[in-house]
């Protein structure tokens, strides 16, 4: 199985103030509903893996999130490819769970889900808790500059933390599914 694990927010679609509340509010980034369906059909599994903190902060509820993920799902499979599941973390910083990224529980958890090891996937993702997520499982750590990308290139080059030298950088999610599909075929 060739897995492709992403981010959500900043990765799929684009950020709004300090949460997507609303299905209406989630708005794909140009080109990334596009790059997902091409490597859909390229045999890939596509694994949405998001922290969601606005559910524990009662900004928007679980309705809200189906919604905005039926409507994710729905507009790349009108498209011709498919979202095989999304995972998220429905807590807060102050919640000490095991799931919020820069943890690996959502990662852990898309193992299970589908018996395949993490090691050397592609995750990508515009926030350094995504990139620290990736590198604790071995996956291929990948940034890209939509969402908040720009300003996590900007901390990335002034961390220290082993491994992120191994973190590759497109412009947005259509780079870097270009690139996945040349080199992760
Ligand atoms: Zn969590």
């Amino acid at each position: 199985m060739k897995l492709v694990i992403l981010g959500r927010d900043g990765v799929i679609n684009h950020h709004s103030g300090d949460a997507i509340k609303s299905a209406e509010q989630w708005l794909p980034i140009d080109g990334s509903l596009e790059a997902m369906v091409k490597l859909s059909r390229l045999g890939f599994t596509l694994v949405v893996a998001t922290n969601q903190p606005g559910l524990a902060r009662g900004l928007f509820d679980l309705d809200d999130l189906e919604a905005m993920h039926f409507k994710l799902s729905d507009m790349v499979e009108t498209r011709g490819g498919s979202i095989a599941a999304i995972f998220y973390c429905p807590h807060g910083p102050d919640d000490d769970c095991s799931c919020r990224k820069p943890k690996t529980g959502l990662i852990d958890a898309i193992e299970v889900e589908f018996d395949v090891c993490a090691e050397g996937a592609p995750f990508i993702g515009d926030s350094l808790s995504d990139l620290q997520a990736a590198l604790a499982k071995g996956c291929q750590p990948i940034l890209v500059r939509s969402g908040r990308g720009e300003q996590t290139l900007a901390q990335l080059l002034s961390e220290s933390q082993a491994g992120l030298e191994k973190v590759l950088v497109f412009d947005d999610l259509a780079a870097a599914a270009d690139y996945i599909a040349d080199h992760f075929g």
